[in-house]
């Protein structure tokens, strides 16, 4: 067992967890034993539903990440295959999980009450380059959109293609659009031109759900420190992330200690209102400290003996992120 301290217990407890990515969804396309299902608690993987209420996690970004399927199948059917896995979640833990369309929905989340569950597309690939499915995306509940993975798209480049591309007109069209409706714009793994883009075109605050600092670890899925202080200037939050590979150069020896440090110069640079936590969970190889999602106190405790104030605290566990939900919603 995680023996954490007394106080660190005590403030991650009364706090409201928001978690701004996970992968989870796609752990459960499967029946088990190939798949998980999430109502169960399990040691494979990272999170289920038990493991969030263990960590004390209120919201949850539930990203749609085609992965390996975008190679050999239809990214829109497998969006909708992770949305029906939310879908049967809700159908079967009413009290345990709600979905998140509105800010009302988001401010009426509970400490006890279920987890509020927000729906993300990771990269546009779902949308087969129709603005008419943005809409029926968003009548599916999707709040947030990732415009790129790492691969180039519709919308615009991600960070693997190397180019100097911004958005497309497409890309600029759905933004716009995601302005109008009430989604949130997410630039993790776009490329920089692409960030710059966004800042410049979105009318509302933008997030990087789950990004690092390049100024800590120059990796390309890092931000640099000007791209930091864009998107807090925009109002904006960036996730710290538990990727190992993003975390220390060498992934190996990622720790703990190397996301409290990313959190550190994240406050720094952008400011204490838009810093939060993105874990990435089941998309990720998490430091061994943070493996699981009732390890999340661990954070609370780390930011604690750095000498952060409870109400700073806060803010990172998740304050931040409800604040620019709040704001973002219709
Ligand atoms: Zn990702």
């Amino acid at each position: 067992m995680n023996a954490y301290d007394p106080q660190a217990i005590e403030l991650h407890r009364s706090s409201f967890v928001f978690d701004g990515h996970c992968d989870t969804l796609g752990e459960a396309l499967a029946p088990p034993p190939q798949g998980r299902d999430l109502l169960e608690r399990s040691d494979k993987g990272h999170l289920d539903l038990p493991r969030m209420r263990e960590g004390g996690i209120n919201a949850q970004i539930f990203a749609c990440f085609p992965g390996a399927e975008r190679l050999n199948a239809c990214p829109t059917s497998a969006a909708l295959r992770r949305l029906e896995v939310f879908y049967d979640l809700l159908r079967r833990a009413p009290d345990q999980l709600t979905l998140v369309k509105t800010a009302d929905d988001l401010a009426a989340l509970t400490p006890d009450g279920p987890i509020g569950g927000i729906l993300s597309l990771e990269g546009v690939e779902a949308l087969a380059g129709s603005m008419s499915l943005l809409h029926t995306f968003h009548r599916l509940g999707v709040r947030n959109i990732g415009l790129t993975w790492n691969p180039r798209n519709a919308a615009a480049d991600g960070v693997d293609v190397g180019s100097d591309f911004g958005l497309t007109p497409f890309g600029r069209e759905l933004v716009a659009a995601c302005n109008d409706l009430g989604i949130m714009v997410d630039v993790s793994h776009l490329n920089p031109a692409g960030v710059a883009d966004v800042l410049e075109v979105s009318s509302k605050p933008i997030i990087a759900s789950h990004s690092n600092a390049k100024a800590l670890w120059d990796h390309r899925r890092n931000l640099s420190d000007e791209q930091i202080r864009g998107i807090a200037a925009k109002g904006g939050v960036i996730g710290a992330t538990f990727v190992s590979h993003f975390l220390n150069p060498n992934f190996r020896e990622a720790s703990l200690e190397d996301l409290l440090d990313h959190i550190d110069h994240l406050v720094q640079v952008a400011g204490i209102d838009h810093v939060g936590i993105g874990s990435d969970f089941d998309g990720c190889v998490p430091p061994p400290e943070l493996d699981s999602g009732e390890k999340y106190p661990a954070i609370t405790q780390g930011l604690l003996r750095r000498g952060y104030a409870p109400e700073d605290i806060r803010k990172i566990l998740g304050e931040n992120f409800r604040r620019v939900f709040l704001e973002v919603l219709p």
